[in-house]
């Protein structure tokens, strides 16, 4: 009856979302609307913390900190909070490496409150669990991953989550999952009445998709790092937003052979060349300056220390390698930076991991920062690289927004429809 019922009201609900194509709706329009007081609430977060090897306690507690403001409001309402998380990669089988008792451990000391930690996700313990709660408690369930009916989103696991959880409203705070259909994701809100977004995701979407549909310009975006198959379509896409893009990382290289150039030993993605030149030729008729460094520090090897040099981009030697950006072209996106109004920053400028070539990464990381504080530039980072370089570099807290999700906010920003976003109630 209760699952039929809020089908049709999940219907009703995506008619309402493809006429008006309203806004997301959030935890704070839903507990405007209704009192959640006494009612059980499903709440997906991204827990996925590393572990010390050692002791087993949690190493970085940053994911489970940022799912704190939406546990709190939650519970200062009233609500019996159930959550639940992923970890690792169990591949639907149960490995008690990947159970996440420490993370309610770790959530309790936070909280300040106790978090029972359940034993399964599903099934009679884990309804008998989330019976017991009382107004303002919360059950953290165990890994959903556990089962391989959440990555393959089973609508009958989903159903079973929000039977053992009771709930009939669902807040999803998981940014770095919302581009995955998964049971927790999607399937379960055809199981709800209410599906709402949590404060982490919609602070998400108010960065990485309002940079993209309603940026304030000019709007320049940085785009780095390895991965040139996936880096590519994003820049695409972004070509009809944006003013400038800056290219940097171990991408340049396959923009300079697309052109003709040599680039020695460098990183190259050889089928990539194609549609980089395409995409020089695109900048072009669309007005958008495309930037290439001007010059490149190379290096014999990859190790700390090699000996390197730095060269105009059009000199690579060869059997040389291409490590980072240079100096001449690190003063170049000064220049753009200091021109943008907003910034949005994926991919690192060179392999920052390795000293001395990380001077490019750690030069943009500074740049944006003071261009944030100085001059109220609204900066963006997104990529599980790049923000690693950011919180490297100790300026995390000096930009506008650091993003969670680094394959979902390439998404978002590719301008893609996130399957855990869009099955959620618009406004
Ligand atoms: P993100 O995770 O921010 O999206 P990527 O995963 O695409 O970024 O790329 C990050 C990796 O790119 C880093 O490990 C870095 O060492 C590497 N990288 C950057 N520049 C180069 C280069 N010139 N040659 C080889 N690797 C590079
Ligand atoms: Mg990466």
């Amino acid at each position: 009856m209760k699952v039929s019922r809020s089908s049709l009201s999940r219907l009703g609900r995506r008619l309402c979302s493809t006429s008006s194509g309203g806004a997301t709706s959030t935890v704070v329009d839903l507990c405007d609307s209704i009192d959640v007081r006494g009612q059980h609430v499903l709440v997906r977060a991204d827990l996925n913390v590393p572990f010390d090897k050692t002791t087993g306690a949690v190493s970085d507690d940053t994911r489970i900190r940022g799912a704190l403001p939406t546990l709190n409001y939650l519970s200062e309402r009233g609500a019996k909070v159930v959550l639940c998380s992923h970890l690792g990669r169990p591949k639907g089988a149960v490995h008690d490496s990947m159970r996440l008792a420490p993370v309610a451990a770790r959530l309790e000391e936070l909280l300040g409150s106790p978090v029972a930690a359940a034993a399964d996700c599903i099934g009679d313990d884990v309804a008998a669990a989330a019976q017991s709660l009382s107004d303002g408690g919360v059950l953290l369930l165990e890994n959903l991953r556990f089962h391989a009916g959440e990555e393959k989103n089973d609508a009958e696991f989903a159903k079973a989550i929000c039977d053992a959880s009771q709930a009939s409203i669902f807040v999803n705070d998981a940014f770095g999952t919302a581009h995955r259909a998964h049971a927790s994701t999607e399937g379960v809100t055809h199981h709800v009445e209410h599906a709402v977004a949590g404060f982490l995701l919609e602070k998400e979407l108010k960065y990485l998709k309002n940079a993209v549909d309603v940026p304030t310009k000019p709007l320049v975006a940085i785009v780095g790092g390895a991965k040139v198959s996936t880096k590519l379509p994003v820049l695409e896409s972004l070509l009809a937003k944006v003013d400038t893009i800056v290219v940097g990382g171990g991408m340049v290289f396959t923009f300079l052979k697309a052109q003709g150039m040599e680039i020695g030993a460098s990183l190259l993605e050889d089928e990539m060349q194609e549609m980089a030149r395409d995409l020089v030729v695109k900048a072009e008729a669309s007005g958008v300056r495309l930037l290439l460094p001007r010059d490149v520090v190379v290096a014999e090897s990859v190790e700390p220390g090699a000996p390197h040099r730095v060269v105009a981009a059009d000199a690579i030697p060869a059997g040389w390698i291409g490590l980072d950006i240079g100096p001449d072209a690190l003063a170049d996106v000064a220049d753009v930076i200091g021109s943008a109004k907003t910034v949005i920053w994926n991919g690192p400028m060179g392999m920052f991991e390795v000293q001395p070539f990380d001077k490019g990464t750690m030069g943009v990381a500074s740049l944006l920062a003071e261009a944030t504080t100085k001059n109220g530039t609204t900066t963006i980072i997104g990529g599980g690289d790049s923000v690693a370089a950011v919180e490297m570099s100790g300026l995390a807290s000096s930009m506008s927004h650091i993003s969670t999700g680094g394959g979902a906010s390439l998404e978002l920003l590719e301008g893609k429809v996130l399957p855990g976003v869009a099955a959620l109630d618009t406004k």
